[in-house]
């Protein structure tokens, strides 16, 4: 696995591989790796020839009073395991190289990104497409690969893509899971034992509200009100949100539609610690 650093070496070695034909896919990450991340490399092996792998926490996308500073990292643990999943190639580029002093121009995608997590992170993404753009321009991918655990935030890179032309393949994989539900994060590490321990509540409201719809109920409203009970059952859970949305208009549903794709997403913090999760699912 080779490591690069500089938006130039990268570019060229991009270049390099598109003219010797290779399919190039990318998956984009903060690091901290886990198995969401490497399953996601492993995914971008069966659709591309050639695996980027990058590493680039990226402060533009956490709001003032957020975890920037205190964001897991630990790049020795993340390059062994970027290339034991298969990485070829992993990209680490510093802070000034991502952003220098002289920068302007960010993406802001409309309406998709003011409500859910925007609305209470409303600079969040326009910070993530703004990094995702630039890494696809500096990777040059076919296809990249993203996980459906941050949903909004694939449905709005998806968005870019697609209003912006970009020639790039957008795949999503699905959310991989600690045997007890909770979705894997690089943030899982801030939560303490008492706290590791109620965080299953996330993916237990998401499963409850599964059982509701599979047993006939269709008002939003009674499933949002049974799942947000359950969640502040737990001393240490407080909601930010829980939502039953259309899963590509991200439109609030008052009453499930009989067709079209729902996605239940919700933002807990547990202590100090913000998780998220969702389930998508047709009807
Ligand atoms: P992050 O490093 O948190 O910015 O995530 C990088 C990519 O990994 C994003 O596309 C995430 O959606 C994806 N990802 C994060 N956690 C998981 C997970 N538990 N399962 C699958 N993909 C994930």
């Amino acid at each position: 696995m080779k490591v690069i650093t500089t938006i130039c070496e990268m570019q060229q070695a991009a270049d390099e591989l598109r003219k010797l034909g290779k399919k190039i896919g990318v998956v984009p990450t903060m690091g901290y790796l886990h198995d969401g991340h490497l399953s996601l490399i492993s995914l971008a092996k069966q659709h591309a020839d050639v695996i980027i792998t990058t590493l680039f926490v990226n402060p533009t996308q956490f709001g003032p009073t957020e975890d920037f500073e205190k964001y897991p990292r630990n790049f020795e643990r993340d390059k062994k395991l970027a290339e034991s999943a298969g990485t070829d190639i992993l990209f680490v580029p510093s802070k000034e190289e991502m952003y220098p002093s002289d920068h302007l121009t960010n993406i802001n995608v409309e309406r998709i990104t003011s409500v859910l997590e925007g609305k209470i992170r409303p600079t969040h993404f326009r910070g993530v497409t703004t990094i995702v753009a630039k890494l696809f321009n500096i990777t040059k991918p076919h296809i990249a690969v993203l996980g459906q655990k941050d949903a909004q935030q694939s449905i709005v890179i998806q968005r870019m893509v697609e209003d912006l032309d970009f020639d790039i393949k957008i795949i999503i994989a699905p959310t991989v899971r600690e045997s007890d539900g909770l979705a894997m994060s690089s943030r899982n590490v801030y939560l303490s034992a008492t706290e590791r321990k109620e965080s299953t509540v996330l993916y237990q409201s998401l499963q409850l509200a599964k059982r509701l719809i599979d047993e006939g109920e269709r008002d939003c409203s009674i499933i949002i009100s049974d799942m947000s009970k359950l969640i502040t059952s737990k001393p240490s859970a407080r909601i930010d949100y829980v939502s039953i949305s259309d899963a590509s208009s991200l439109e609030e549903l008052v009453t499930l539609r009989p067709a079209g794709n729902i996605l239940i997403s919700l933002a807990v913090r547990i202590g100090t610690t913000r998780l998220i999760d969702n389930i998508i699912f047709t009807k």
